[in-house]
């Protein structure tokens, strides 16, 4: 096994990996941006150089994730988390809204979001440790709930809906943190889609927000001003200095993907690596066990566990010492978690699977 630069296997679940092309791209214009004397962390956010890197980033988010005209798109700061509060004071502000709960992240969203108004637990999976996501057409919304917020994949359990909300009429609104970009969304049915550069996107540093334009006329007066969505859409996303560095390295990357061939590409090359592990999970007569139920197992997010506690460790060492980084599990789920996301590449996939074939085999 060869990687560039000798890279290894990188399985993070977050800051995760970013496509060497673009690392390559984004290197050779530190220094100096396309001949212009400097570098792009270097110039004026309000400049013409860095007006056109923004407004690329616009269109080729656009472009890679089919967004409608409607739709507003912001790049913010404070990461997901941070929108966790922010939708819930422009949107619910007193009233109250659903949270659909599969995971931690959507734990952290419900709880920031409690803060703001009535937020109510529609659906919780705890019971089950989180290995599950319901069927939208299940839910019962409650009267007068402002939105419905859920998270498409839950990174530490790799609990994922695969599919989008119907347009039934509610406003959803999706942490789409880990998932965002790796395979086809009808962003048409969401009322606010989010998600944290670092996972599928690029540097941490911003996060991404569509936002349906309607939605600003529900945005209360008298908010702080860096917390207000209207104040965002009015100055372009510059109230303030944004992450100048990771919008641009984020444009590269919408950029690659749709030189891939856009997202029904990249769906397919997902698909195809997520199934690789799983099969290796399936065909190991026990000794893997994922975390996900079946019919939610995340294409990003790969959570499973061996036999033991003793297993595990020699696992973690062994296939670390065989070039695979970063396969150990959350510690709140504990056993092994291989993040494959956009950026990582197929054969480390194919790679892995040979690997666990073998490791089941000598210690099952
Ligand atoms: C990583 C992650 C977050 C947190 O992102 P930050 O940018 O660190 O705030 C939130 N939700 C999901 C689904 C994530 O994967």
């Amino acid at each position: 096994m060869s990687l560039p630069y000798g890279r290894v296997y990188n399985f993070s679940a977050g800051p995760g990996a970013i496509p060497v092309p673009v690392l390559e791209e984004a290197r050779d214009n530190m220094m100096n941006y396309q001949g212009c004397g400097v570098g792009v962390m270097e110039m004026s956010h309000r400049g013409k150089v860095y007006t056109e890197i923004a407004a690329n980033a616009d269109k080729y988010v656009r472009q890679l994730m089919g967004i409608p005209d409607n739709y507003k798109v912001l790049f913010l700061h404070g990461g997901a988390s941070l929108q966790f509060t922010m939708l819930a004071m422009n949107f619910m502000n007193g009233g109250q809204a659903d949270y659909v709960t599969t995971g931690t992240w959507g734990k952290k969203a419900i709880e920031a979001g409690g803060l703001h108004g009535i937020a109510t637990a529609i659906f919780d999976a705890k019971a089950t440790g989180y290995d599950n996501a319901p069927a939208f057409g299940d839910l019962n919304h409650t009267p007068g709930a402002k939105y419905c917020h859920f998270t498409m994949n839950e990174t530490i359990q790799g609990v994922d809906f695969l599919g989008d909300p119907p347009a039934d009429g509610n406003d959803w609104i999706c942490d789409m943190s880990s998932c965002i970009a790796s395979r086809e969304f009808d962003v048409s049915r969401y009322a606010m889609i989010y998600a944290g550069a670092q996972k599928n996107l690029g540097p941490a540093g911003t996060c991404l927000v569509i936002l349906r334009e309607d939605m600003l006329d529900r945005v209360p007066s008298g908010l702080p001003p860096m917390l207000d969505y209207k104040v965002a859409v009015e100055n372009d996303w510059m109230y303030n200095t944004p992450s100048t560095w990771s919008v641009y390295v984020c444009s590269l990357v919408f950029k690659h993907w749709i030189d891939f061939g856009g997202l029904s590409a990249v769906q397919k090359y997902n698909e195809n690596k997520a199934a690789h592990i799983y099969t290796a999970i399936d065909g190991s007569a026990g000794f893997f066990k994922g975390h996900a139920q079946f019919n939610n197992r995340s294409l990003m997010n790969i959570s499973f566990t061996l036999p033991d506690e003793d297993l595990t460790q020699k696992f973690l060492s062994e296939s670390k010492a065989a070039g695979f980084h970063e396969l150990k599990g959350h510690r709140s789920v504990g056993g092994c978690r291989a993040s494959i996301y956009n950026a990582f590449p197929a054969e480390g996939c194919v790679e892995l699977a040979k690997f666990m074939g073998e490791f089941a085999k000598a210690n099952g």
